[in-house]
């Protein structure tokens, strides 16, 4: 085991704060320093973006958040289940064209 010396990083944010306790819930976020992350403001978690931090929220918070933040998880799942449908339906027709197209194949040959 090598000790190593602490790094002074420069120009680092003083924003990013990255829990190394027993509150870290025995999972570790690795955030890249030159992203910003949505944190949650209930248990820490860093998140992607808003619209992912707001499906958490709802989630995992659903007895805490506030009609905002509730609104703003009905808003982002309704986005992401739309998504979800469309690409349901292009995976479905991407199968379907395969199957034809190889049962002709089959049907030629
Ligand atoms: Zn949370």
């Amino acid at each position: 085991m090598t000790e190593q010396p602490p790094t002074d990083a420069a120009g680092a944010s003083d924003d990013t704060q990255v829990p190394d306790g027993p509150e870290a819930d025995d999972i570790a976020y690795e955030v890249p320093p030159d992203e910003t992350a949505a944190e949650c403001e209930y248990c820490g978690r860093p998140f992607e973006s808003e619209g992912l931090l707001a499906l958490h929220r709802g989630r995992a918070h659903e007895a805490a958040i506030t009609d905002d933040e509730r609104a703003a998880y009905e808003e982002a799942y309704e986005a992401e289940s739309g998504q979800l449908g469309r690409f349901r339906l292009k995976a479905l027709a991407i199968l379907v064209l395969l199957y034809f197209g190889l049962l002709m194949v089959y049907a030629v040959v």
